[in-house]
C-alpha cells in the first residue's frame, strides 16, 4: 500500500498533483477541501457549520474534520491507498491519524510537502478564485488568513513527520509537469 500526505500553502498545487498520482498508483484521493465544498453545495448540516469556518479563511473544528475522514477511508475497501490532500492540519488530526490507522493495520508511507512562497501563491489563488467562484480565493485577507493558519497549525507538522523521517520537501515551482515529476522520483525511491 502507498499512503501520501500532501502537504502544502493554499495554491501549492495539492489538488493538481493529487489528481494526477491518483491516477498514476491508483489511489483513493481524499481532500477534505474537497469534501467541505460538497458538503455546502448540497447545504448539508455539516456544510452548513463547516461554511461559517471556511468563509473567514479558518480551519473548521478538528472533530468534526477528524470523523468525516475516518469515515472516508473507511468506505474504501480493497484499495492500493490513500492521498489525503489537506489532512491533518493540526497535530491533533495528526495524532487521530496515526491512532486510526495504527488500528487497522495501516501505516504512512510518506508526507510529501509542496513548496512555493506566497507571492506567487497568492497570484495562483487569485486566478483560481476567478476562474472557479470560490469565494475563499477572492479576498486577499481571507488568503492570508489561511497562510496564517497553515504557519500557525500545519506548519509544526513538518516537524512532526520529520522527526519520524518521513517528510519529503518538493519544489513546487516549475511547470505542473515538471512537479509531477519531481513526484514520480521521489516516490519511486520511496515506496
Ligand atoms: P486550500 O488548501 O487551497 O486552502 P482546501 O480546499 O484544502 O484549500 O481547503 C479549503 C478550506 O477547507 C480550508 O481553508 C479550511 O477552512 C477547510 N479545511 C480543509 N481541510 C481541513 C482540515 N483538515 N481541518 C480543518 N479545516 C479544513
Amino acid at each position: 500500500m502507498i499512503n501520501l500526505i500532501l502537504f502544502g500553502k493554499p495554491g501549492s498545487g495539492k489538488g493538481t498533483q493529487a489528481e494526477f498520482l491518483k491516477k498514476n498508483y491508483n489511489l483513493v484521493h481524499i481532500s477534505t477541501g474537497d469534501l467541505f465544498r460538497n458538503n455546502i453545495k448540497n447545504k448539508t448540516q455539516f456544510g452548513l457549520l463547516a461554511k461559517s469556518y471556511i468563509d473567514k479563511g479558518g480551519l473548521v473544528p478538528d472533530q468534526v474534520t477528524i470523523e468525516m475522514l475516518i469515515n472516508q477511508v473507511n468506505i474504501n475497501h480493497d484499495v492500493n491507498g490513500f492521498i489525503f490532500d489537506g489532512f491533518p492540519r493540526t497535530i491533533s488530526q495528526a495524532e487521530a491519524l496515526d491512532s486510526f490507522m495504527k488500528s487497522i493495520n495501516m501505516k504512512i508511507t510518506a508526507t510529501i510537502s509542496l513548496e512555493a512562497e506566497d507571492s506567487i501563491l497568492e497570484e495562483r489563488l487569485i486566478k483560481r478564485g476567478q476562474l472557479s467562484g470560490r469565494t475563499d480565493d477572492q479576498d486577499i485577507d481571507k488568503i492570508r488568513n489561511r497562510f496564517n493558519e497553515y504557519n500557525t497549525k500545519t506548519s509544526p507538522l513538518k516537524k512532526y513527520y520529520n522527526s519520524m523521517n518521513k517528510l519529503f520537501n518538493i519544489n513546487g515551482i516549475g511547470t505542473i509537469d515538471e512537479i509531477k515529476n519531481r513526484l514520480i522520483n521521489l516516490i519511486n525511491q520511496i515506496k
